[in-house]
């Protein structure tokens, strides 16, 4: 199984609208233990990904990762503007000049996407944040990749990607903004942890 040039822009564009369908649930989620920015900040860095790529005529499947990634560099705030944008910057470069994506190629992405966040942000599985569910994403993926094809092996490790999300919730925050609400932060899913998921399970939906 291959995703074509065309497919990865519609899987992108797709990702967009999954966060404009949850924007409420993202806020709600920020509001519990953080500031409530998470939503707007998502939704007005995907609709921006989402003009910039309609206007791009890019053949070239890193370069769109690439323009998403300064896209939500220099317009989101909060942490997830350097966090999600330099992940899709450094997954970007990794598959610079590809206009076709297989499995590995998959795996590339995730990967560097999930080095990136955790080398400038500095958090480990378990401190309640986004990665813990790219991590284990990525880690399964990982595993499988050998032994099974392109959509069984993402559907496996997104199901690891929820479980990881979910134990986000009974975690005390060690790294960013609520981190200062020490215990009781926990009892609250992490809301990086839940658009890291909606992000991967849209990602899943739209490979045809
Ligand atoms: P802010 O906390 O600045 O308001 P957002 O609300 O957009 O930013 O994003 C909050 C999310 O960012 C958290 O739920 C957490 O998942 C993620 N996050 C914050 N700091 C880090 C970090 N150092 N490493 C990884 N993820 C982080
Ligand atoms: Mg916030």
């Amino acid at each position: 199984m291959i995703i074509h040039l065309e497919d990865f822009k519609k899987i992108l564009l797709d990702i967009a609208d999954s966060i404009e369908e949850n924007v409420d649930y993202l806020t709600e989620l920020d509001a519990e233990i953080g500031d409530g920015d998470h939503g707007a900040n998502m939704s007005k860095g995907f609709k921006r990904i989402k003009q910039s790529l309609i206007k791009s005529e890019t053949k070239d499947i890193g370069e769109m990762l690439i323009i998403s990634g300064k896209v939500l560099l220099n317009e989101i705030g909060g942490a997830m503007g350097p966090l999600y944008g330099g992940g899709f910057v450094k997954a970007g470069m990794s598959l610079k000049g590809k206009s076709s994506l297989d499995k590995n190629d998959i795996y590339t992405l995730f990967k560097n996407m999930l080095e990136s966040v955790k080398s400038l942000g500095g958090a480990k599985v378990g401190d309640k944040t986004m990665v813990d569910t790219l991590e284990p994403f990525v880690l399964r993926y990982g595993e499988v990749i050998n032994s099974m094809e392109m959509k069984e092996a993402f559907s496996a490790a997104l199901s690891d990607a929820e479980k990881g999300m979910l134990t986000t919730k009974d975690l005390i925050s060690r790294i960013g903004r609520s981190s200062r609400l020490l215990e009781r932060s926990r009892g609250h899913i992490d809301v990086g942890a839940a658009s890291s998921y909606i992000i991967l399970e849209s990602f899943y939906s739209s490979i045809v």
